[in-house]
């Protein structure tokens, strides 16, 4: 099934809703606890898709594919490297990332982005199926002049809008082998399959969850192929996922307050 959140106007109240074709019905309740499906009689166009969850917490894995490691002369880790996006970065399909002052060089990063379904610490390898709601597209926009200069990598994960997700959640996905690519202006940048990741999916859910508990709507987002490379001005950069779908977002200056 494909989940989305959806408003019928710009500013009115957030919706979820289920997909059909090119249908949408309301989900009554929430889809990551009971929910009730209703007819989908409103049509996916006629709506505003807003980013499938608002997650709790985000976290990214660093150097998940080692061609993009050895890009940036970076060994593999021997265990997931991961650090954190704020909740505040989310931003959905259609919106605008914003190219922040402090750097000038701002990066795409495509990834595939698992949504956790059900509350779990210390979860299983064999158990990690069980505690993913579904997966959908990720942008982790990443400063990289900013991440070159610092140990942590906060500053450069985490400014609002550096976090794309959409655009909507596929509870079905096979997440053994699916075809990420990432294109700006139509050029493709990024190929790469979730079977050439250093540590798979269930994997980092199971190593993730011996740390911290997994939330209901926490986002991991799984490591981007080699061809990560930078998003100017007025760029328009999709993330497709096989199986999923395509994530498009426009590139503009941030506007400082006077
Ligand atoms: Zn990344």
């Amino acid at each position: 099934m494909r989940i989305v959140r959806f408003k019928r106007e710009p500013n009115s109240v957030p919706l979820w809703g289920w997909i059909t074709g090119d249908r949408i019905g309301l989900l009554e309740g929430s889809p990551l606890g009971k929910f009730k499906r209703q007819k989908a009689d409103l049509s996916l166009e006629g709506v505003h898709l807003i980013a499938p969850v608002q997650p709790g917490k985000i976290i990214g894995v660093g150097r998940n594919f080692a061609a993009h490691a050895a890009e940036h002369g970076a060994q593999v880790p021997e265990l997931p490297l991961l650090f954190f996006k704020p909740p505040s970065t989310v931003i959905g399909p259609g919106a605008t990332i914003r190219l922040p002052p402090q750097s000038s060089s701002v990066e795409h990063e495509a990834e595939l982005a698992i949504v956790i379904g059900k509350r779990g610490r210390w979860i299983s390898i064999d158990e990690a199926p069980d505690h993913i709601f579904g997966y959908t597209a990720a942008l982790d926009v990443t400063a990289r002049d900013l991440q070159q200069m610092d140990d942590q990598w906060t500053r450069a994960k985490g400014f609002d809008t550096f976090c794309p997700l959409g655009p909507w959640i596929d509870t079905d996905l096979d997440p053994a082998d699916a075809l990420i690519t990432c294109s700006v202006n139509g050029q493709l940048r990024q190929m790469g399959s979730t079977r050439d990741l250093v540590f798979p999916v269930y994997e980092l859910v199971a190593y993730i969850s011996s740390i911290m508990t997994l939330e209901p709507g926490d986002v991991v987002l799984t490591g981007t192929p080699s061809g990560v490379g930078p998003l100017l001005e007025g760029d328009e950069v999709k993330v497709e996922i096989d199986g999923i779908g395509t994530l498009t977002n426009r590139v503009r200056t941030e506007n400082i307050p006077e």
